[in-house]
């Protein structure tokens, strides 16, 4: 199983869509283990955008996630990070494939309503840096054995 990081940007939050944002998350199978809701400190937003400081975007990008409130969640799955990515679409809403989050919720080149780690390793990264030690909540769900084929050696 794989956990990765999504935040749902202040674009998001303030037209209304965390409810069907994180709705597509739950339908698809993955499994919320964290969730809290801030304005992102300064210093927390230039930490987790590090590796984009020095692109011409870096500054309004930091504008951007840090003027408004936003939901950090953490999602658990097989294979959570791809199939995420996946779902987000294309990093812009002008040519995200329609049925992505992004190819459906948004038009913008700038303003792309959610952040999905990209690989299992920055994932891990990215949830230790959101989610102090005892903040992820390990529960079992009821529907697990309906959501994965838990007959063999491991979820299928
Ligand atoms: N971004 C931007 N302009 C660009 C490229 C990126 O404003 O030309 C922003 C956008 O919010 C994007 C974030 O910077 O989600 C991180 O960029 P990345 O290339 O990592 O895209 P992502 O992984 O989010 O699809
Ligand atoms: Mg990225």
């Amino acid at each position: 199983m794989e956990t990765t990081l999504i935040i749902l940007k202040p674009d998001a939050v303030q037209r209304g869509l965390m409810g069907r944002i994180i709705g597509r998350f739950e339908d698809k199978g993955l499994q919320v283990v964290g969730m809290k809701f801030m304005k992102i400190p300064q210093d927390l937003g230039q930490r987790h955008y590090e590796v984009h400081k020095g692109k011409p975007f870096y500054e309004g990008l930091l504008r951007y996630m840090t003027s408004s409130p936003v939901l950090v969640l953490a999602l658990r799955g097989v294979s959570a990070v791809s199939i995420t990515r996946k779902m987000m679409g294309a990093t812009f809403g002008s040519n995200a494939d329609p049925g992505t989050i992004r190819g459906d919720f948004g038009v913008s080149n700038s303003f792309n309503l959610v952040h999905g780690s990209d690989s299992p390793e920055n994932a891990a990264k990215e949830v230790a840096l959101w989610f102090g030690d005892g903040e992820l909540v390990d529960w079992s769900r009821n529907t697990e054995g309906w959501i994965y084929d838990l007959t063999g050696e491991k979820p299928e």
